[in-house]
Formats: structure tokens, sequence, C-alpha cells
């Protein structure tokens, strides 16, 4: 009857002072897995950053456990439904930091951080013609779902972010700058940072879009798409009020709220694509991936050469058109 039950996953993060990252991240794995948890945590001497799934009953005695705990009495756990675990295992790890960006100095969020904003406030400041709405995550993210009017540093990854505000500083400058991304952990550091660069009105999404999701209040207003989410689920509604398609297809640009990996596993590339397109195109990226001796779809599909050749010659005939 497990399948039935009423299933959690949690979203948290902390930075508080960890004295022995490697021997908590032991122990703490030995504890989520005799709880029967499934996940992904990292801990780091700035503190700890996770991802849980459980049953409502398993999850809701890791947040009883940890809260008892004097380093995590005030952490703040997002809590969203399931309909069963969002992982396959349980992962504890340490790490000599909880987010990854290209700083000289490294910012503690305890010191400088930007002001923490209420959904409502973000809402209202969004609103306003003098912000500017700046997504602190990664490209493939913002495709699937941004802010409207967000804009998208051009960028494939967080930790070049900084690199890419020096660079822009004309489009931030004299603005108020907001920043947002999934849980808020991101922005903790980012924010910071835009403080300490000399920006003077900085604010950021407090508890981050699965936060702003859930306010009853704003309802999800002012999102479009759909949130992606470093689960099994790999993405979840967000705006309550109307859901409008950013997603589209990689191979014709059509809205497309579908993510696969290229299955050519040397290169993994995360795609938007319909399911018409990925047979097409054998799910690969490029006629690179396509033709690779390891490409997985023609594994599972078991293709034969014939079959194989036949869809590349239709893939250059109906794209010659086209393009
Ligand atoms: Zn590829």
């Amino acid at each position: 009857m497990e399948s039935k039950e009423k299933f959690q996953v949690l979203l948290y993060y902390n930075y508080v002072h960890m004295e022995d990252p490697e021997a908590f991240a032991d122990e703490h794995l030995k504890y989520c897995k005799d709880l029967g948890l499934k996940g992904r945590i990292l801990v780091a001497e700035e503190g700890i950053n996770g991802t849980v799934s459980g049953t409502v009953e398993q999850t809701n005695k890791y947040m009883e456990d940890m809260h008892n705990d004097p380093r995590f009495a005030d952490m703040t756990f997002k809590v969203d439904e399931s309909e069963g675990h969002a992982f396959k295992k349980m992962h504890v790890r340490p790490r000599p930091e909880l987010v990854t960006l290209r700083l000289e100095d490294d910012i503690n969020p305890k010191e400088v951080t930007g002001n923490y904003l209420s959904p409502q406030e973000f809402y209202e400041a969004m609103k306003d013609d003098n912000t500017v709405v700046l997504d602190a995550r990664n490209d493939y993210e913002y495709d699937l779902g941004h802010f409207r009017g967000a804009i998208r540093p051009d960028i494939e990854t967080f930790r070049e972010l900084p690199e890419w505000v020096k660079e822009n500083k004309d489009k931030l400058e004299g603005k108020k700058v907001i920043t947002y991304c999934t849980g808020g952990i991101r922005c903790e550091k980012f924010s910071g940072w835009l403080v300490k660069e000399g920006f003077e009105d900085v604010g950021q999404l407090h508890g981050g879009i699965v936060t702003y999701g859930q306010d009853p209040k704003v309802q999800g207003e002012l999102w479009d798409g759909q949130l992606y989410v470093f689960d099994e689920r790999i993405s979840v509604p967000v705006n309550r009020k109307e859901h409008v398609v950013v997603g589209k297809d990689y191979f014709d640009g059509k809205p497309c709220e579908r993510y696969v990996n290229c299955a050519d596993p040397d290169c993994n590339k995360q795609i938007l694509c319909s399911e018409e397109n990925e047979h097409k195109y054998m799910r690969g990226c490029t006629h690179e991936c396509r033709v690779s001796p390891r490409n997985m779809y023609v594994e599972e599909h078991n293709l034969s050469q014939e079959e194989i050749e036949a869809r590349l010659k239709r893939i250059e005939m109906e794209d010659e058109v086209t393009q």
C-alpha cells in the first residue's frame, strides 16, 4: 500500500558555521537512510543545503529533528507534495562551498546580503518601472520558465554571473536591482556580492520561486512557464492564475515544456523537445550525437542500421526546406 501514501519534497538551506562537514556528512547520511529519506544534501563549513523526499511522516520527523539542533533551529523548510520519492538515492556530500560563484573574496551572507523581499514585496517591486529583475539561475532553468520581463544573463552557469554583471553595469546602474532563484540560496550570495560591488538598492526574493508560488496572495502571478527543479519531477507549476508557455522546442521552436537529455551520454545536454521530435531526431542534439555509437535512444528502441539511415535522411530532407 506504500504507493498510496502521501509524500513530500523538502528544500532547505542554512548559512551556519559547521565545525566538521565531513564527519557531519557521514553521520547525517546514516541518519537519513535509517529514516527512509532519499535526496541530495551538501554540507560545507559555511552551512547546509538540501533537498529530500519521503513520506509525510518521515519528512515531518526530519524537520522536527533538524529544528531540535540549535544550528538549524530557525531553518525554513519549503514543503511540496509529491506522488512518491523525487530521488533514486540518498547522498550527503561534504563540499568546499554551498554555491559556486567565481569570486575573489567569498561572500558571507550573514554579513552582507540584499534586502529580503517577501513574495508580496517582490511582486510590487517587479511592477515598478525603475526595477531590473535579474534571474540568478542557469540558462536552461530560465528557458523553461521565469518572471515576466526578467533579464536572462547570457551565461551558461550561475558562477559566470559576476563576470556578466561587470560587463553589463550600464543596464543596472541607478536602478533597483532584484534577484531571484529556486529556493533563495544562490541569491543570498549573489545579492550580497551586488551590494559589495556598490549597487545601492538590491533586493532578493526571500525563499525563492518555490515560496513565491505557494504564497496565497500573489499565487505565482507574473511567472511565465514552469519552474525547473533538481529532482525527478524536473518541473513544477508556479503561477496558479494563468499558465503561459515560454519554453521552446529545441528543434522547431514550437511551445514546449518537456525536458529530455541528449541520448549521447558523452553530451547529455538538456533540451526541450516534443515526443515527436524526440523520435525524429533520435533524441540527439546534433548530428554527431545522433550517430554516436553510444546513442541510448538507438539502444532503447532497438533501431536497425536501416532505420537510423532512414531517419537521418528524413532530417536532411525536411530540415533543408526550413533552414
Ligand atoms: Zn548532444
